[in-house]
């Protein structure tokens, strides 16, 4: 399947200019034509390519920006309204692409063919040069921080929030695993071999805020995932650092330094979160011995608290914390798509089922009653079971998906 690797790149301060040169460019063709469609003109990918002869024309600075990279623009553009008039077909909420902001790095594609890479070093080419007229910058030559993967498809260059630029290689493991058979890699991960797959093994997921996953077997064995724990700590420094960089004059050197300090512990929070989620997702996909893995379905769950008219002050900072554990802090929906690969690539079945009412229901006498957040233990009024209400709802997931009709592979 396809996989991506992404590995921090250094660069030379010209090389660095010539990237923020090269995306700058790009994201004025893509948000010139975004208004262009907005005003109504119509959508035509093989017309569009064709007028970026005219763009030349009317912006030479565009003969600097590598060729494939302003074709890379289209696609791009193409995608975006491809899955728009998907949406709208759907009768969804149809999203017309958006203006890409200046602050955001515009992310380059490079075809694979088209690039040079020798041990660590990988070169970039970029516009100009031979019968295209002079060059403005030279190829980019990059230095990068680990081995990439021999083979690969695509490579996409990006920068995050602090200034750092990635090169992300998209490449088939496939290949990637005849190609280096006997890589130390490849070693240690038997050594970790995890115990043989029982193939009639299911485990049920319940996903949730205060543990990430609870999860039962069909021989009755529980799971506990707790997710990532330090969210508030970090939020509590962001917090204070945000509102001292808030009081000081705009642009001042203070001003400056406290953004730089904010962007430095998001980053470090975004990636223990991001740590966190797969290292949970990697047990579930590749350290149980269950074959089936059977979660929730989370589309149908209302997480968010709506903003209602007059609410009072403790309502408002309730939705306030809860919005942002969701939106910020949780990450199930990333957490989601990392199982849903991970299982894939290694051999496990993941079946998403419908979750309505799970917590709510007493998985022995069926009986419902309505669980507050705040209640971890479900204490059913009718026949008197008290559980943790993750396992209890665990265990309902489990029922429905063992009781339903059976999956299509059967
Ligand atoms: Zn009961």
């Amino acid at each position: 399947m396809l996989l991506c690797k992404k590995i921090k790149i250094e660069v030379s301060d010209q090389d660095g200019e010539a990237l923020e040169f090269m995306q700058a460019k790009c994201r004025g063709l893509y948000n010139w034509w975004v208004m262009r469609l907005r005003n109504g003109d119509r959508w035509n990918l093989a017309r569009a390519k064709k007028s970026l002869r005219e763009s030349k024309a009317h912006d030479p600075e565009l003969r600097f920006v590598y060729g494939k990279l302003l074709a890379e623009v289209y696609f791009r553009l193409d995608k975006a309204m491809q899955a728009f008039f998907r949406r709208v077909a759907a009768g969804e909420k149809p999203g017309f692409p958006r203006l890409k902001p200046r602050h955001q790095f515009f992310t380059l594609c490079y075809p694979a063919m088209y690039l040079e890479v020798q041990g660590k070093s990988i070169t970039l080419p970029t516009g100009g040069g031979g019968k295209w007229g002079p060059k403005r910058y030279p190829n980019i030559v990059a230095h990068l921080t680990e081995i990439p993967p021999g083979s690969f498809h695509q490579v996409a260059v990006s920068r995050d929030a602090r200034g750092n630029y990635y090169c992300s290689f998209v490449y088939d493991d496939a290949e990637q695993d005849a190609q280096d058979g006997r890589n130390k890699q490849s070693k240690r991960q038997q050594k970790r071999k995890a115990r043989p797959i029982r193939d009639d093994g299911i485990v049920a997921f319940d996903l949730g805020i205060k543990t990430l996953a609870t999860g039962v077997t069909d021989q009755g064995r529980f799971y506990h995932i707790g997710g990532f724990k330090g969210y508030r700590w970090y939020n509590r420094q962001l917090d204070k650092i945000r509102s001292k960089r808030d009081r000081c004059k705009k642009k001042s050197r203070r001003y400056i330094h406290l953004s730089k300090v904010y962007k430095r512990v998001a980053e470090r929070k975004r990636n223990k979160q991001h740590d966190c989620l797969h290292k949970a997702s990697h047990l579930i996909a590749h350290r149980l011995a269950e074959r089936a893995v059977v979660i929730g379905d989370l589309s149908q769950r209302q997480m968010v608290i709506k903003k209602q008219e007059n609410e009072t002050p403790k309502e408002r900072n309730k939705r306030r914390r809860r919005n942002r554990a969701v939106y910020n802090d949780w990450g199930l929906y990333r957490f989601v798509q990392m199982l849903e690969y991970k299982c894939l690539r290694f051999g496990k079945e993941l079946s998403i089922i419908d979750e309505r009412d799970t917590t709510k229901r007493c998985h022995v006498c069926e009986h419902k009653q309505d669980m507050p957040l705040w209640k971890r233990t479900y204490r059913c009024a009718n026949c008197g079971l008290v559980m943790d209400r993750d396992e209890n709802s665990a265990i309902n997931i489990y029922q429905r998906f063992v009781a339903g009709p059976p999956p299509h592979t059967l």
